[in-house]
């Protein structure tokens, strides 16, 4: 294909901030991005070239120039990923770079009335004979002199329009519209986890952060099954939708809890019920953990946010387990992790009525501030080996490994893998 003003290559010109900082790790982050580009990509139904490395950022030619703002907005939803610019590929020829900036610049331009724009560009290339000052100058000069009459004008701080170009090796890169990232790492690079995952607000935010930050993401749901319907399993399997977008969520596990509880309900005081099942809770995900390879557990916690969460109750919780419980949401108010559950995309599924476990046997006072004396003697009551493995024997799983990242991940697990799976 040709790649002269007339017919310009359009393409994602994919930045990566972070992983630029990782010295000499970063050859391997940058290939485990480009990998879980590639792979978000090919379960698109985008047609795209290769994931290609083009001075210090990543590139990929978009086939139709239709689908490439989809194709920009996929991928700036990919962890590692901090912008994502669509641009036109042509050759290095200077009437060329002229012609295609005006073209950008004008399709980027509001439909009726005075705009500003600026031009910046980066000469990567050194033998090209103008230098970056150069060409921003030079092509400013010829943009503003076709457009002015449109009611075009230079201004340097915040345009209407900004047009860059890149010079590299024997290409030149023209853009206007560049989309932010999700940024943080990209998946796979910081461990597995296992994800306590309720179909409430709270947990998918606390699961997409872990996410955001590399980790692949497993979650575990205990429904009220069979003593409530499957509502809150339905919603959960949404938000996993939405969560496996980033290509971080691996698979969902579906505990049928609800008898555990009942049994639970009858044999310990209704105010401690809520911290038995809590605690029951984290020893059959820590176990779960294990047999998976995965290295800490994840829940969507804030403190003193609700009754179970005083920091008393998180330390009776916590001490049933000795795995690490990553908590990202502690220090959050509810406004911004609404705020981030609706930009993620699952607030609107969150907010949707189910009962799940946490609405079954619920006590009138539940504890606030659990003694660990009284926690104590009502774990004594009860015969957790037997409920753990019950319940790991009945669990159900939920893969979402069709898409990328995580499938490398969901691959090395080990044997020993608990119940039925
Ligand atoms: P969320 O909005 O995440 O449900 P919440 O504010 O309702 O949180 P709690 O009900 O106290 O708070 O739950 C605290 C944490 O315990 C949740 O964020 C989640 O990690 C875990 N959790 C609660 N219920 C369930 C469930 N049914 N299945 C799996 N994990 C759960
Ligand atoms: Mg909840």
């Amino acid at each position: 294909m040709s790649h002269d003003s007339k017919n310009p290559i359009t393409v994602c010109f994919i930045s990566f901030h972070e992983l630029a900082l990782k010295g000499r790790n970063r050859s391997v982050f940058e290939k485990r991005l480009r990998d879980n580009l590639e792979a978000c990509l090919k379960a698109s139904d985008i047609a795209t070239g290769q994931v290609k490395r083009i001075a210090g950022s990543l590139t990929v030619v978009v086939h139709d120039p239709e689908k490439a703002g989809e194709c920009a907005h996929l991928l700036a939803q990919v962890p590692g990923v901090t912008a994502v610019a669509i641009a036109y590929k042509i050759d290095r020829d200077w009437e060329h770079i002229c012609e295609v900036a005006l073209k950008a610049c004008r399709e980027a331009a509001p439909a009726q009335g005075a705009y500003t724009f600026k031009v910046e560009s980066r000469r990567s290339a050194t033998d090209y004979p103008k230098n970056s000052m150069d060409i921003s100058r030079e092509v400013g000069a010829y943009v503003l002199a076709a457009t002015i009459d449109e009611g075009a004008s230079v201004r340097m701080k915040n345009p209407d329009v900004l047009i860059s170009i890149k010079i590299v090796g024997g290409s030149t890169y023209i853009s206007t519209l560049k989309i932010k990232g999700i940024g943080g790492l990209p998946s796979g690079s910081s461990g597995k986890t296992v994800s306590l995952l309720s179909s409430g607000i709270d947990s998918p935010v606390a699961s997409f952060r872990m996410i955001k930050r590399g980790s692949v993401v497993l979650g575990l749901h205990f429904s009220g099954r069979p003593q409530t319907g499957s509502e809150s399993e339905h919603l959960v399997l949404e938000i996993g939708q939405v969560l496996a977008r980033t290509g971080g969520l691996a698979r969902i596990y579906v505990v049928p809890f609800g008898d555990i509880q009942r049994e639970i309900a009858s044999i310990v005081e209704p105010s401690l019920r809520v911290i038995m099942y809590r605690r029951l809770m984290l020893v059959i995900a820590e176990k779960l953990a294990r047999s998976q390879k995965a290295k800490a557990l994840i829940t969507g916690e804030s403190l003193g946010q609700v009754a179970s969460q005083t920091l008393d109750n998180i330390v009776a919780t916590n001490e049933a387990v000795s795995m690490p419980i990553l908590r990202p949401l502690i220090g959050t108010d509810k406004e911004e992790i609404i705020n981030e559950a609706r930009h993620i995309g699952s607030f609107d599924i969150s907010i949707q009525d189910a009962d799940d476990c946490c609405t079954l046997f619920m006590p009138r006072n539940p504890e606030t501030h659990a003694q660990p004396k009284q926690v104590a003697a009502s774990w004594e009551l009860l015969d957790i080996e037997e409920m753990c493995d019950r319940a790991l024997a009945s669990i159900e799983v939920h893969d979402f490994s069709t898409r990328f990242g995580a499938h490398k991940m969901l691959s090395q697990q080990a044997s020993d893998t608990p119940g039925s799976l």
